[in-house]
């Protein structure tokens, strides 16, 4: 097995001929839908007049026609987004203007960010492969060391970061900043669609604090945002900054053909008829796809979810290419965060240049941008976004060349639902990056850490939108009122985590060694950290021996149970208030605030490949209350029975829907399931009537909620049609069971599930998506 054949000489009609060949009698074929994404030749346009000759010899090619357009809108002051696919150039699209800035003006400065250091390594090697005088482009983020900073803040001018760092490092000392703040030109802000939920809603206050301390030193710095495709990306970017911002979307780079193939793997035969069918897994199907990829002699990358998932699928490949050809399993390789920057690098290269035919990595944000024109690629379970899955698939196809993307479905409704719904995934918007910075959980810490900064001016306020928040925090004594502004007058800074709302993270302790392995926000630490609990880390498993939530420490051991874990809890949701209603006769959608309480009572443990319950222990936790944002829908008894659900369905009926509508919001917003949570009933309490809601996962929401009410109908109606579609008889983990369901997946009904979202459906009012 000596060389790299390619897809020149295979095509990717055969090479997907020959990946179902092995795998499918003629009337089951795992293939669903194919899909033919055509060639499209690039267009360049000369260089915009104001761009230096230096610049322009140092890159040595023209710009592509999106590349100059959004760098000149740059240029001219406009803050801009440029939302284009994978490997269309987007980092010339900011370089240029903030280059030819620092070229013309040389006390001028840039900063740079990014949600991962990966890609500022990135951006930071090709800066220095520009070899341009005076600009010191350097890297300032936790692995920076002591004595190299000072030397950054004085000389770079063009710093590269991330939020967490501006947020815990260069803007709480803004003083020794002054000089860079002051002559800040442009602030670049990468992969900005990253920034979502209430992550994003605190990278929009601290945008906003970064504004204003500019401001506060004579910086007026023009933004310049690089997105994935995305929905309304203007609209995203503006409420990210709090600017106006102009959007550039039409792709002018070259891009080969793509044929793309959505795959499901088959239902497994089952021998316990009460237990509910299962599909292979995706793993299991990946890496065999995978295999056959790599005997056909291309080069292939296979873009799996979980770090350990990237493992196993490295290992099964290996294992049965060895069985094949023997010493052909070293040529596949795994790849994920947590690598050294060299070795990444290193199987990088041995991929391009044919060394290595296979990859099985982690997501698209940890590769290096230069690894695109691969013959094929593999993604195994829907990536969460539209955004994300053409940005993994945007790794295939060199310009004039044919390429094969294939999603392999995993055993959830989500990805059940697209590989029947071709039309969801091709020839349609993506969706819509959401975020709230509005959220009072994260907009008051957001002030504390602005007035502990500098005290809050009242024109500040308008800025961060506080103008009521500021009161409640002088009420609860955060901040101390004078008649200059708003002051923070405690000792120390204030303690802020941008990716959660819930208090302190609780950390995750190795008991024998002391090693830190991770934090789990508060929120999930109850049912991911109980005592007994399996965690999962970089591809180990530990077992929790103790939860001390006081000291907010999970102290664990290394161990690798044959069994998992399942946390049960008891969920109550009480309304607040409502905010916005739709009455519909006899059924009602509404948007609030409600309370809900939740309690991790106990735990199953279940036998890995079977699912076998082995017990049901119980625990000892208390409580947890989170006020958020929630959408809901009730639905008179009467109504009920017409659609010929009678009483004793109505829970399981309730339960099954509430569940597929979980799994289904991703489908319009830019959540995970695990962000939102629900509840259903037969009657409830504040309502009065049969209900179900799904509400944000984190306090003060997120804004997820608040887009499912607004797409009510197609969210519901997309519920409905997953649920309808699926090929099992009385539900299963494509459809109506929730891998997170605090009540152990009982009662469901799927097929009284339908005939209540049939009912809804008819009774509300049609919107678009
Ligand atoms: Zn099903
Ligand atoms: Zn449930």
């Amino acid at each position: 097995m000596g060389v790299v054949r390619g897809l020149e000489a295979l095509g990717p009609a055969e090479l997907l001929h020959r990946l179902r060949a092995r795998r499918s009698s003629a009337d089951d074929s795992p293939v669903t839908h194919i899909e033919r994404v055509e060639a499209r030749a690039g267009r360049t346009v000369p260089w915009p007049e104001w761009v230096p000759r230096e610049l322009r010899d140092a890159y040595g090619f023209e710009p592509w026609e999106h590349q100059a357009t959004a760098a000149s809108l740059a240029h001219g002051g406009r803050h801009v987004v440029l939302a284009t696919g994978t490997a269309s150039g987007k980092s010339l699209a900011y370089q240029t203007p903030a280059l030819s800035r620092l070229l013309a003006d040389p006390r001028a400065t840039v900063l740079y960010l990014s949600p991962t250091k990966a890609l500022a390594a990135d951006q930071l090697r090709a800066l220095v492969r520009l070899g341009l005088d005076g600009v010191r482009p350097a890297t300032y983020d936790g692995d920076t060391p002591r004595e190299e900073r000072e030397w950054i803040r004085q000389h770079s001018r063009f710093v590269l970061t991330n939020p967490d760092m501006l947020h815990h490092a260069l803007l709480p000392g803004h003083a020794r900043w002054a000089t860079f703040l002051r002559r800040l030109s442009y602030v670049v802000i990468d992969e900005c669609h990253t920034y979502r939920g209430v992550f994003g809603s605190h990278v929009a206050h601290v945008l906003r604090r970064l504004r204003r301390l500019a401001a506060l030193y004579g910086g007026t710095p023009t933004f310049v945002l690089a997105s994935a495709t995305s929905g309304d990306p203007a609209d995203a970017a503006s409420r990210l900054t709090g600017l106006p911002v102009t959007a550039v979307t039409e792709d002018a780079s070259p891009r080969g053909a793509v044929t793309f193939a959505l795959w499901e793997p088959p239902l497994l035969p089952h021998e316990d008829p009460d237990l509910p069918p299962t599909r292979r897994s995706a793993l299991s199907e990946t890496a065999d796809l995978l295999t056959d990829a790599v005997v056909a002699g291309t080069r292939t990358l296979a873009f799996v979810r979980s770090r350990r998932g990237a493992e196993v699928v490295a290992t099964m490949t290996r294992r049965s290419l060895d069985e094949a050809v023997p010493g052909l399993g070293e040529r596949v390789a795994a790849y994920r965060a947590g690598y050294l920057k060299e070795d990444r690098r290193a199987i990088e290269r041995a991929l391009m240049s044919g060394e290595l035919l296979a990859l099985a990595s982690t997501n698209a944000l940890e590769l290096g941008v230069d690894l695109v024109g691969l013959d094929a690629v593999l993604i195994c379970g829907y990536p969460g976004t539209r955004a994300s899955l053409w940005q993994q698939a945007g790794r295939a196809g060199r310009a004039g060349g044919e390429a094969l993307a294939v999603l392999v479905a995993r055993d959830d409704p989500l990805d059940t639902y697209l590989v029947h719904h071709p039309e969801a995934l091709f020839g349609r918007p993506v969706e819509a990056t959401v975020l709230d910075p509005a959220n009072p959980y994260v907009l008051g810490p957001q002030l504390c850490c602005a007035a502990a900064e500098a005290p809050l001016r009242p024109a500040d306020l308008a800025l961060f939108g506080g103008e009521a928040a500021v009161d409640d925090l002088v009420r609860s004594g955060a901040l101390r009122k004078r008649p200059s502004g708003w002051y923070w007058t405690h000792k120390g800074r204030p303690e802020v985590d941008l990716r959660g709302t819930g208090g302190a993270p609780v950390a995750v302790v190795e008991s024998a060694t002391g090693r830190l392995l991770g934090t789990v926000d508060q929120g999930s630490s109850h049912a991911m950290l109980h005592r007994g609990a399996v965690y999962l880390h970089q591809g180990a498993t530990y077992l929790v021996d103790d939860l001390d939530l006081e000291e907010a420490v999970a102290l664990v051991h290394a161990a690798e149970p044959d069994w998992s874990t399942h946390a049960r809890d008891v969920t109550d949701v009480s309304v607040v208030s409502v905010r916005e209603y739709v009455d519909a006769g006899p059924v009602g959608l509404f948007l609030g605030t409600v309370d809900v309480s939740s309690q991790v009572v106990s735990y199953q443990r279940r036998r890995i490949g079977t699912g076998e319950v082995l017990d049901t222990r119980p625990l000892d936790l208390p409580a947890r209350e989170l006020r958020t944002v929630a959408v809901w829908f009730t639905i008179s008894p009467q109504e009920l029975l017409r659609a010929g659900v009678e009483p004793a369905d109505v829970p399981g009926a309730l339960h099954a829907a509430e569940h597929a509508g979980i799994g289904l919001l991703p489908l319009i917003a830019t959540c995970d399931r695990w962000d939102i949570g629900g509840l259903s009933t037969a009657n409830h309490v504040d309502t009065q009537s049969p209900t179900v809601f799904v509400y944000d996962g984190h306090p003060g929401g997120a804004g997820f909620a608040e887009r499912a009410y607004g797409t009510a109908s197609a969210w519901l109606r997309a519920t409905r049609e997953a649920v309808a579609s699926c090929g099992c008889e009385t539900g299963c983990p494509s459809c109506v069971h929730s891998p997170k369901c605090g009540n152990g997946n009982n009662p469901l009904d799927k097929a009284k599930a339908i005939a209540v979202l049939d009912a809804v459906l008819a009774a509300l009012p049609h919107q678009g998506s």
